[in-house]
């Protein structure tokens, strides 16, 4: 008998028809013989709505506050499954994170999970019955409720795995699995059977928002098997996340991430010794500015140029931050770009496979596309591009990789 996990997200629980038909699919999964633990998210936009009315009274609510509040969301959910399942005839009980010691920190909103007692959930599991907890909440040392974090569910699921020793980690949510690059860009995408938890990580962060990266982040930590399938259409294998094997490490290339929304500022003519990367990183990171690729050129004349990227957002702070700096060393110029996107190869084959990074750049001057950037990890190679080729970027680059055959 295999202990599963399922979390289904808030469009997957969004209607009372579709909360249905999320009791069908558990019910079918606990008659197939298997203990089953349900995680849900609030129904769709439920805590959108929560934090809009929390909005209209207090610019600046207390933190403990909108955890007890958003915390409702899911638990509407767990009691409406909960009935629902009891109408397909299966014994089952929902329980709050609390209920199930769903222990984090004390940071509201973002509170991590340090604990879970799994002994609650297993006696009910031995009994027959499944059992239904509410994703995204858990309680503190003192009692409070917390929150984990938007799309927190999903690590709830994770840890709820984790604690159960489970064999899977099913995912369900509105796409049918993880594909080798957005669909909306290059609609050759395909639908990745496997992905390393490394890898899914490297495509997570760079912007492919199936799966909350804290989630993945996790679930490779304590290795338990992730699975992302779709919950409206049903049979489908979807995408496994696991540990590395051969077959992984054959396919050179698993996916192509990018970030839209990047910009980058330069600081000419700065003295070339030794401190200046702090005296310019310093301020940058102290008003909160997460810095991303850093380059800095060998020195010409006892001077260099040094570049960074960061989000979008905060181009206007850091370019006021960063004329102050230059001010203070006596650089020659600050110069910026915010018409910028990050195009990254994934893919752990690339550890034993050399010339990623060449056939790359090959395929992208091919288009006549300049790249102004690059950075490497061990899984990664990303070049920093103009915005305008980032559509005919990802698909060269898809195209050139042999990405769209099965
Ligand atoms: N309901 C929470 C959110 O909307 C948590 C989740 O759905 O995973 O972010
Ligand atoms: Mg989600």
């Amino acid at each position: 008998m295999a202990i599963i996990v399922q979390k289904y997200g808030g469009t997957s629980v969004g209607s009372v028809e579709r909360i249905q038909n999320v009791a069908r699919r558990v019910a079918a999964e606990q008659r197939k013989g298997n203990q089953v633990v349900v995680v849900v998210s609030a129904m769709s936009s439920e805590t959108n709505r929560l934090l809009a009315l929390a909005a209209e009274l207090s610019e600046t609510p207390e933190p403990r506050e909108m955890d007890v509040l958003l915390s409702t969301g899911e638990q509407v959910t767990i009691a409406l499954l909960t009935i629902a399942l009891h109408s397909e005839g299966c014994a089952a009980r929902s329980f709050t994170g609390g209920q199930v010691h769903i222990r984090t920190d004390s940071v509201h909103s973002k509170a991590r999970i340090q604990d879970i007692d799994a002994l609650r959930v297993q006696a009910d599991l031995d009994a027959g019955r499944i059992v239904v907890v509410a994703g995204f909440q858990g309680i503190d040392e003192q009692g409070n409720i917390t929150t984990l974090g938007r799309g927190g569910s999903d690590t709830t699921a994770v840890a709820m795995a984790a604690a159960l020793k489970a064999d899977e980690c099913q995912i369900f949510t509105d796409v049918d699995g993880v594909y080798t690059t957005d669909p909306r860009v290059e609609p050759k995408a395909r639908r990745l059977q496997k992905i390393t938890f490394e890898e899914m990580l490297e495509m997570a962060s760079l912007g492919s928002k199936v799966l909350q990266i804290r989630a993945v982040e996790f679930a490779g930590k304590y290795n338990v098997p992730l699975r992302v399938l779709s919950s409206f259409e049903e049979g489908g294998p979807g995408t496994l996340i696991s540990l590395e094997d051969e077959e992984m490490e054959q396919a050179k290339i698993s996916g192509i991430a990018f970030n839209r929304d990047e910009a980058k500022l330069t600081i000419l003519g700065v003295p070339d010794h030794p401190g200046v990367a702090h005296q310019i990183l310093g301020p940058i990171a102290a008003v909160n500015i997460e810095v991303d690729m850093i380059v800095q050129n060998i020195s010409e004349d006892d001077t260099t140029n040094f570049t960074f990227t960061m989000h979008r957002n905060d181009y206007k702070k850091a370019r006021q931050v960063l004329e102050q700096i230059a001010q203070q060393l006596g650089a020659r110029e600050v110069i910026g770009d915010q018409q910028i996107v990050k195009i990254s190869l994934v893919g752990v084959g690339m550890r034993s496979h050399a010339g990623i990074a060449s056939s790359m750049f090959e395929a992208l001057a091919k288009e006549g596309i300049n790249i102004r950037m690059i950075s490497t990890s061990e899984i990664k190679v990303s070049v920093v591009v103009d915005e305008k080729y980032l559509e005919l970027g990802v698909r060269t680059l898809h195209e050139a990789f042999g990405l769209a055959e099965a």
